[in-house]
This record gives C-alpha cells, structure tokens and sequence, in this order.
C-alpha cells in the first residue's frame, strides 16, 4: 500500500491519520453502497501537530477510505497490512523509549461547528471501565483526555466525550488498544493488542473549522500543544481517577442536537434546564 508516512518524534506520543487521503474523481470506486466521505485536512493538520508535538506519527496522504478503509482493522489487516507494521513499529519503539505511549486517532467530523468528539472505545457518559475495555485507563481519563478537553473549552472549542463516535465498534482500530483482540488469530492484530497495557489511546473526531485552515485550526493545535505535557505524562493513579472522565460533563455541561436527512443536515447547540428539560439555544 502507498501513501502512508511514517514519522519518528522524540515525544511519548503517536498521531494517526487513517482517513486523511482523497477520491480520484476520473474513477468510480470499487466499493458499493454509498461512498464515504475523506476526512479532508487531516493529513495535513496531523503532520503539523506531530511538527509542534516532537510526536511520531503515521499519516495516510493519499488512500481513498473507499478502496481501502484503514480504519478498520480487517481491511486494514487484509489489503494494507503494512499500514499496521508501521503502526507497530512506531508505537513500540515510543514504548522502549518511555515505557507507555499515548495514541491520538485523527478523523473529520462533517459538522460546521468548531466542536471535537473524543472517543474512548467505551460507552459514551460511562465510567471509564478500569479492566481494559475501554482504550484508555480511568487515570489517563481524569488526567490527560481532561487536559485536553479544557484547553479546548478555554478557546470556545466544544469538547463532548463520544457523544458521536465513541470508538467501540470491534473493528475501529482504536479497539487494538483494548482487551478485546488480545487473542487474535491474526499475529500482526494480536501483536499491536499486545502493547495496549503500555497505551492509552483516544479518537478525536474533529468539526470542519478545526481542520480547514484559520484561525479555529490555530486554535485546536494550541489546545493540543497545552494539553500536550498531560497527554505525554504517565497517568497518575488517584483516588477520584475511577469515576473518570464523567465528572463535570452532567446535563449542565454544553450540548449539541445534531440531525440528519438525505438533503441537510447540521447541529443546534442545546441546553439542560430543570423545567424545561433539553432545549435548542
Ligand atoms: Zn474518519
């Protein structure tokens, strides 16, 4: 497979960009059924986080998702099995030099607002599980996905926990970072799962202005690099560290209602009140 660039940092930390290639628009797909969109931007923006992060990275430029969609782990596995090698070799060799990495998926999410969704691998508003089901521990929750979610909210980013896409299906690669391919048949998946205790991984589902160039993208690679020291630190078992994330994302936190049909789609921001319950602001 062609297209996938890897790139050695110094930094405990690993950037993928599995959607970030584009349709050749002179020739149909081979996939049938309806054709997903590219994650436009993201190469790019995941090559100038990893510039400003000293962070490894594997950046897919060029692969269309509907020729070979190297977010799934069987496709992946199937028809680019280099792009797994790479992903292995970049997250061990960060584990040999740290002892832990921290992994940062990046996707697009077709909303015009400046709104991010993190994915965990775990039930959206759940605890975080501490037995490795979901594919970050309840300590990198409490402490590195917390930092990064308040450097979003303090640039007037919209930062929600899975609400969208909270990472569990068995095939999205973040799931190589929970127990739930640890026995595999498949030796290159259950190699990768066999690093997921030494990883905390998070999906980051990024809005169309956090990706287009300006000033909201500016804004996201700031909250990245100042969150960055809590992304890269080894989390900090602490006594609240098992109620997770959740706290302080209750009914008072910022919402969205987002709807869909064939011809328009788009998000309200929404609020919790007491009497009237959720409301379209
Ligand atoms: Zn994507």
């Amino acid at each position: 497979m062609s297209g996938a660039a890897a790139i050695d940092g110094a930094s405990p930390l690993v950037l993928v960009a599995p959607h970030g290639g584009c349709r050749d628009p002179s020739t149909r797909p081979p996939a049938t059924g309806r054709l997903r969109v590219n994650d436009l931007h993201t190469a790019s923006l995941t090559e100038e986080l990893a510039r400003r992060l000293d962070a490894s990275a594997l950046v897919n430029r060029d692969a269309d998702r509907n020729v070979v969609d190297l977010n799934r782990i069987g496709e992946a596995h199937e028809r680019a099995p280099s792009f797994l090698e790479a992903l292995a070799r970049l997250v061990r060799t960060t584990i040999a030099r740290h002892g832990r990495a921290t992994v940062l998926v990046v996707h697009g999410w077709n909303v015009v607002e400046p709104a991010i969704d993190v994915g965990l691998g775990c039930a959206s508003g759940a605890v975080v599980p501490a037995d490795g089901s979901a594919a970050v521990s309840p300590a990198f929750a409490a402490g590195g996905v917390r930092a990064l979610v308040d450097a979003c909210a303090a640039r007037g980013i919209a930062a929600t926990l899975g609400a969208r896409y909270p990472a569990r299906h068995r095939e999205n690669l973040l799931q190589l970072f929970t127990t739930r391919h640890r026995d595999d048949p498949r030796p290159l998946v259950r190699a990768l799962a066999s690093l997921a205790p030494s990883v905390d991984a998070v999906q980051l589902e990024l809005g169309i202005p956090l990706r287009w160039p300006g000033p909201w993208r500016t804004r996201l690679l700031d909250a990245c690099v100042a969150a960055a020291p809590a992304l890269a630190a080894a989390p900090v078992a602490v006594a609240a560290a098992a109620r997770g994330i959740v706290d302080g994302f209750g009914p008072a936190a910022p919402m969205r209602v987002q709807f869909t049909s064939p011809t328009l789609c788009g998000l309200f921001p929404a609020q919790w009140d007491p009497k009237l319950g959720i409301h379209v602001t």
